[in-house]
């Protein structure tokens, strides 16, 4: 059996949120919307889902939207306030150069409808500055969006900062907390924001289901699809009540298991240092080890073509880059934004993991294959 070192790809489901999933699959098959018992029974199991989110997140049930996952929470909140921004004439929006594709993409085509968007590039440590965002405020921003914990290198932004300072303007508010949401737990419970994204597939959930989160703030969002009036509205379609089930149930567990997750994380990143100095790996963090959540370790391995040993690794599975650019044979943009020189950026590899305790002699053996690969550079 494979290492599986990805969970910032995707984590393993829970093995009691999907006993829970199994359950509400044959309890709940009526239509939520639908008049009648099933769909009645149907709506309180969705009902208690939400509201068991919004706890979660320090929110109330009504400012959960299911959605597919972050991907289509992140165009809803993006998309969604075009509407907006073309009626106030408010076309300015700022946001990382390292967002997710999901961001990035539906901003491009925002720019191609006449928006204007300012990327900012990271520091070397992979940290956006505050002040570079402050500075660039202007009275027609619509928006900032920026990731709470990046994807690729694992380093904590300032959303908490930023959203202090934009909630004395009339500048909307969004984070991507699909990599923070189950990990920085009372971060998201206090942060400010308009529009908070995040998934149940990184958090031990199922995969196909997600949220986009209303914060406190007046906000007219738009649906970007259109259909019947579910999701208060903003999102139409059936809404999967089993996956919500498990959703709501994975981010329970979470919360209440944190502290000792939390060890683990420290434990398993300490673990994978230990072996590559042990077996003498040469290598390099990519991005402030002393910003980056614990379950990361973006390194590069010197001499190594990070690309062809991912494809030919097959007892260790990790990622170069994210997954959604695993096509991009050109690295990862995340590192090159930072500034890193072409050899860092193709020796970089992705190692994340989670709640389960990763075993000494297996991560040694990682780093004796690297190690040796570097021999024969
Ligand atoms: N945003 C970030 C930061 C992510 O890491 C991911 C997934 O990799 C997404 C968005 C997309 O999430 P989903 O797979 O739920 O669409």
């Amino acid at each position: 059996m494979s290492v599986y070192l990805d969970y910032n790809a995707s984590t393993p489901i829970n093995k009691i949120v999907l006993q829970v999933m199994v359950e509400a699959y044959s309890l709940y098959y009526g239509n939520s919307s639908s008049l009648h018992k099933e769909g009645f029974e149907a709506f309180r199991a969705l009902e208690n889902a939400r509201s068991k989110i919004g706890k979660f997140l320090n929110r109330s049930a009504f400012s959960v939207i299911f959605t597919s996952g972050a991907t289509e929470s992140n165009n809803l909140a993006i998309m969604g306030l075009a509407r907006y921004g073309l009626q106030h004439n408010k076309r300015h929006i700022i946001a990382s150069a390292i967002e997710h594709k999901s961001v990035k993409t539906p901003l491009k085509i925002l720019e191609q409808q006449g928006f204007i968007v300012d990327y900012i590039n990271p520091e070397t440590n992979g940290s956006i500055s505050v002040s570079k965002i402050l500075n660039l405020l202007r009275p027609d921003t619509l928006l900032v969006s920026l990731m709470h914990i990046n994807n690729e290198t694992g380093v904590i932004q300032p959303t908490q900062e930023i959203g202090k300072k934009l909630k004395k303007t009339n500048t909307f508010f969004h984070v991507d907390a699909a990599q923070s949401c189950g990990k920085l737990i009372d971060e998201v419970k206090t942060m400010e924001y308009d529009l908070l994204s995040f998934t149940a597939h990184k958090l031990y959930g199922p995969q196909g289901i997600g949220a986009l989160v209303i914060g406190d703030g007046n906000l007219e969002l738009n649906p970007i699809m259109f259909g019947g009036d579910q999701e208060m509205g903003y999102r139409p379609g059936t809404v999967p009540v089993s996956l919500a089930v498990g959703f709501a149930k994975a981010c329970e567990i979470l919360e209440s298991e944190h502290e000792n997750n939390y060890k683990i994380y420290l434990e398993n990143q300490k673990l994978m240092l230990n072996c590559l100095n042990e077996a003498s790996v040469e290598y390099n963090v990519n991005g402030d080890f002393n910003l980056i959540y614990p379950t990361t370790l973006n390194i590069s391995l010197k001499g190594i073509d990070a690309q062809k040993f991912m494809e030919n690794c097959k007892e260790f599975s990790f990622s170069v880059g994210s997954a959604c650019n695993c096509n991009v044979k050109s690295g990862s943009y995340v590192l090159l934004e930072m500034g890193l020189p072409a050899e860092r950026l193709n020796s970089a590899i992705r190692l994340s993991w989670g709640n389960q305790l990763l075993e000494k002699e297996k991560l040694y053996k990682f780093a004796k294959v690297i190690k040796e690969l570097q021999s024969k550079v």
